[in-house]
């Protein structure tokens, strides 16, 4: 059970750095500390157990052994003399169940736990902090926030200034928690996660995660829409999932990956929107519908 545990938690690690989208959905920290609280657990039972004598039968088979072996169904053998030689035959009584694993399984463990807290401690010091917005140089910020910044008044429809140094709860809402803008303004302000997503699409070729690049573009199309002078949460978000597309495609992807990207988004927004209500897209959101940015495609968004 323990070990199904561990392994369940090792896996979720694992599919939190292989599977950005994850990431989207939870948070960094609570991964790593249910990682390295389980982690130091074992490595607390394995201490405990140090001192326990090992095997008062010697080199009998262990009741690990013996579950590896097909549990119940192996016998412990018998010596019996055949002939003059002694044989080992394969039957008599059932091998005893012990209750604490063998001395070597338990170092085993230890040191398995020493290996994952080393692994962990390796990916929060030295592969997380260099993966974000502040491992970019000054120069290549200031590029992505010009490049972002063009792309946000193409939408808007006049010059406005992307800035990426928003604090999510400065912004409050779950959904808006990305992103800030003026209502008919100048400036959006960007979380520096979004930043540099969009600076590793832009200027990269790294599409990343579906779901990770899917929100990004959305977000800044979001906060493009509100520049543009649009209020309404709902209705922004429906123009901004339709905008979304040709922002995506500009920023280095195929058109149909920007779409399903877009569909994606406009499919999640019903689920977002039950903690945010303002956030839901009106019903007129669908192609042909009165908020269809482009009533002769028969695409949506
Ligand atoms: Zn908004």
């Amino acid at each position: 059970m323990e070990r199904r545990v561990r392994i369940a938690a090792i896996v979720l690690v694992v599919a939190w750095f292989l599977l950005p989208g994850l990431r989207g959905y939870i948070p960094p920290w609570i991964v790593f500390v249910v990682f390295a609280a389980l982690e130091l657990q074992f490595l607390a039972v394995g201490w405990r157990d140090r001192g326990a004598p090992s095997s008062p039968r010697g080199r009998a088979p262990q009741a690990v052994d013996v579950e590896e072996l097909g549990g119940a169904g192996w016998r412990r053998p018998v010596l019996a003399h055949i002939d003059g030689f002694e044989v080992w035959l394969p039957r008599g009584e059932p091998a005893p169940p012990r209750e604490r694993p063998a001395a070597g399984r338990r170092r085993l463990r230890r040191v398995e736990g020493l290996v994952a807290l080393a692994a962990l401690a390796v990916a929060l010091l030295v592969l997380v902090p260099d993966r974000g917005w502040s491992s970019l140089d000054e120069a290549e910020q200031s590029r992505t926030g010009a490049r972002l910044s063009a792309e946000a008044g193409r939408i808007a429809g006049h010059t406005a200034r992307v800035h990426c140094d928003a604090e999510g709860k400065a912004v409050g809402v779950v959904q808006h928690a990305d992103g800030l803008a003026e209502v008919g303004g100048r400036d959006a302000f960007l979380t520096p996660e979004i930043c540099f997503r969009l600076h590793r699409l832009a200027f990269d070729g790294d599409e990343g995660s579906f779901g990770q690049t899917a929100r990004a573009i959305a977000v800044l199309a979001h906060e493009a829409w509100h520049l543009r002078g649009e209020r309404d949460e709902g209705v922004v978000n429906c123009y901004a999932f339709q905008s979304g597309v040709e922002l995506g495609r500009r920023l280095g992807l195929s058109e149909a990956t920007a779409a399903r990207m877009m569909r994606q988004q406009l499919a999640e927004n019903a689920t977002f929107a039950r903690s945010a209500p303002a956030y839901l897209v009106p019903g007129a959101c669908h192609d042909g519908g009165s908020l269809d940015l482009d009533p002769k495609s028969s695409r949506f968004p």
